[in-house]
C-alpha cells in the first residue's frame, strides 16, 4: 500500500484495517493491531516516500461503545469510528449512537456516516444536522469515503459541513492498491459539495497533519 502510495504522489497514507466485530471483513483483534502499529513504525523509520499513518476504522457498536478500549486506540495516530452492523430503523438510536463514539476524545473521524450502498442499500435514518453540529463541537473530522458504492457523507451536505467548521477527510477505503485510485473520485465529489482545499484534511503535509492529530 506505501508503494502504491507513493506511485501516486502521496506524501502519507494511514493504514486503518476493520476492528475486531468485523470479523466478516477480517477485522484486526488488539494482537494483531498492536503488530501493525508495531510494522508500520518499523517501516517509518527507513523514511519512505510514503509514510505510514497507523490507524483503526473501529466499529462503533449498538449504544455507541466503540470495539477497542481506550487503551489500545491511544497506541495509535488516528482512529476512525463507524458503524457497518446493527443498524436502527429509529433515527434518534443512530443518532446517538455516533454522538457517543464522536465524543470519545481519540476518535479522529466519522466514518461512513450514513452507511448508503449505492443501488443496493438505503442510508439509515440518522439527524445529519446534529452530527454535524456534534462533528464541529467535538473537532471529529467526518470522512467521505471515496467508494464508488459509497461516497458517504452525500456532496449535498458538504456546505453545511463545511460552514460549520467541520474538516473532511477523503478517504479511498482501498481494499487493494487499486482502490486508492477512488481519491480521484472523492476529489471530484468534494469540489461538487463546495469544499475549498482547506476544508481538506488530505491538502496538509505530512509535519501539518501532526499537528492536526
Ligand atoms: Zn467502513
Amino acid at each position: 500500500m506505501a508503494q502504491a502510495g507513493a506511485d501516486l504522489g502521496l506524501e502519507w497514507l494511514g493504514i486503518a484495517d476493520h476492528s475486531r466485530s468485523s470479523f466478516q471483513a477480517h477485522g484486526l483483534d488488539e494482537k494483531r493491531l498492536l503488530a501493525q502499529i508495531e510494522a508500520i513504525r518499523a517501516y517509518n523509520k527507513k523514511r519512505p516516500a510514503c509514510t505510514l499513518l497507523a490507524g483503526t476504522e473501529c466499529d462503533i457498536l449498538k449504544g455507541g461503545k466503540l470495539d477497542f478500549p481506550d487503551s489500545v486506540l491511544a497506541e495509535l495516530d488516528y482512529v476512525i469510528a463507524s458503524i457497518h452492523a446493527g443498524f436502527s430503523s429509529d433515527e434518534k438510536d443512530n443518532t446517538a449512537r455516533l454522538l457517543r463514539a464522536m465524543e470519545n476524545p481519540y476518535v479522529t473521524c466519522l466514518g461512513h456516516p450514513t452507511g448508503r450502498l449505492l443501488l443496493e442499500r438505503e442510508p439509515y435514518p440518522v439527524n445529519l444536522p446534529k452530527v454535524l453540529e456534534a462533528a464541529a463541537e467535538t473537532g471529529t473530522w467526518i470522512e467521505l469515503n471515496c467508494n464508488p458504492w459509497r461516497l458517504d457523507l452525500d456532496w449535498r451536505w458538504w456546505h453545511r459541513a463545511r460552514d460549520l467548521g467541520v474538516l473532511c477527510c477523503l478517504n479511498p477505503d482501498a481494499h487493494q492498491t487499486q482502490h486508492l485510485r477512488f481519491l480521484d473520485l472523492g476529489v471530484t465529489v468534494a469540489r461538487k459539495g463546495w469544499l475549498r482545499a482547506s476544508d481538506l484534511v488530505n491538502t496538509r503535509t505530512l509535519p501539518q497533519l501532526r499537528k492536526l492529530l
